[in-house]
């Protein structure tokens, strides 16, 4: 079956894209309509255009792919559209199509292929981690980035200045049953995730000492895999429904909730019921998910004071993917002595936006100026949000603008609180 310039399987959904009322509010909260100002790089120039694709008066072309892959897929026009049109599953629908149909920059397709061959498996990661590591440990990267020789490949550039310190990322494994230690609220799966497990396995390692603190059992299996986003994103759809799959087997039949610690992996898993039409239990597991932030918001824990002005910036994929705003703000504000202090458009994607920040430098880079220069205003020196890809982002834009402010995860502030 064809619909215009597409074809089965995933049609773009005519509905969601009738949805769409032509009215502009969604264009002041697009970033990419924001910085360019120009309609096709607006949610409703590109409902446009899919439509125009379905109804067979434009093809898949260079100009058609453009637009669509210059869109960071932050949803930011769902949070903000009256008519409910759901532009982040047509978005992927249309990037299946332009995977299959489409003509992508060279450049593009390495990019994206290098990271999504490389992220969902961890054999290759680890491999490329050593390396990193002795990069790292040897003084090489001192001498690199002294040098200026990055300057030259301003790709390469980015991608480096991305890396955290990886001292400790050798993580110690997590057993794969946590007892809890509260009142006991039930049995929690935990999701590791790709870029957490390898970049901040700590992070991990306190979302199970906290949920155990809350009351919750914690099941963290072995064998889990990816649970697919950064597939889902780039129209990958085929390996996202395999590592979805995946990942509701692992969990399967043995947890009251699936717990996230990373916005990007919560909300890909929320959708599962969708992309998985049919199977019962990926509708169930969907239901299942929660953000970490959630359990703890209200949990017993005994918190110490501590003298901090913090900042929290909302990830694109918790607070229009998931509509989470509050609890993590609820979270951070029981800290006594915690003085929180609301950033600017905190919701205004950083940049980073899975592998984006790879794939559109430039418009990444213009995105995370801003962001950057609303946190400077704040004059916090602690910026708190909880997605790994922001972290890195935020902290890299903030490093190179010599602004000394220190990138957490939530969990990793109320551990300091709890002295973990
Ligand atoms: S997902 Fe974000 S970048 Fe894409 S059209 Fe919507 S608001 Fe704009
Ligand atoms: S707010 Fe919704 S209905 Fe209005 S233009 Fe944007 S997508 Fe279309």
């Amino acid at each position: 079956m064809k619909l215009g310039a597409f074809d089965l399987p995933d049609l773009p959904d005519l509905d969601g894209i009738r949805a769409c009322v032509h009215c502009g509010i969604c264009l002041p909260q697009c970033p990419t309509y924001r910085v360019l100002g120009e309609e096709m790089d607006s949610p409703r120039g590109r409902i446009y255009l899919i439509r125009a694709a379905a109804e067979g008066r434009v093809g898949i072309t260079e100009t058609f792919t453009h637009h669509l892959d210059l869109c960071l897929g932050c949803r930011a026009c769902e949070t903000a559209c009256p008519s409910g049109v759901p532009f982040g599953r047509l978005l992927e629908q249309t990037r299946g199509q332009i995977e299959r149909h489409g003509h992508r920059r060279l450049s593009h397709r390495f990019l994206a292929g290098l990271t999504l061959g490389l992220f969902p498996y961890p054999g290759r990661l680890a491999r490329l981690l050593a390396i990193v590591a002795l990069y790292q440990h040897s003084g090489l990267q001192r001498l690199v980035r002294a040098s200026g020789l990055l300057r030259l490949a301003p790709r390469l550039a980015a991608m480096e200045g991305l890396l955290p310190p990886l001292g400790s990322w050798r993580a110690r494994e997590l057993p794969e049953l946590v007892q809890a230690t509260g009142r006991r609220r039930g049995r929690a799966g935990l999701v590791l995730g790709c870029v957490q497990r390898y970049f901040f396995p700590r992070v991990n390692e306190l979302t199970a000492r906290l949920l155990s603190l809350a009351g919750y059992e914690v099941l963290i299996p072995r064998d889990q895999e990816c649970c697919g986003a950064l597939h889902l994103h780039a129209g990958r759809l085929d390996q996202a429904r395999r590592f979805a799959r995946g990942l509701i087997a692992a969990f399967d039949g043995g947890v009251d909730l699936v717990v996230a610690n990373a916005a990007g992996c919560g909300s890909a898993m929320r959708e599962y019921g969708h992309w998985l039409d049919g199977d019962p239990r990926a509708r169930q597991f969907s239901l299942r998910v929660r953000d970490i932030s959630e359990l703890l918001a209200d949990a017993e824990l005994p918190l110490r004071p501590m003298e901090v002005t913090a900042t929290y910036h909302d990830p694109c994929h918790l607070a229009h993917g998931q509509r989470i705003r509050r609890e993590p703000r609820a979270l951070l504000n029981r800290i006594p002595g915690l003085t929180l202090v609301e950033l600017a458009e905190s919701d205004l994607c950083c940049g980073s936006a899975g592998i984006y920040n790879l794939l559109e430098r430039e418009m990444a880079e213009r995105l995370l100026e801003l962001k950057v220069s609303r946190i400077a205003e704040t004059g916090a020196r602690t910026v708190v949000t909880g997605n790994p890809g922001c972290v890195l982002q935020i902290a890299r834009g903030c490093r190179e603008r010599g602004l000394a402010v220190e990138v957490l995860h939530p969990v990793e502030l109320l551990a300091r609180a709890l002295s973990y």
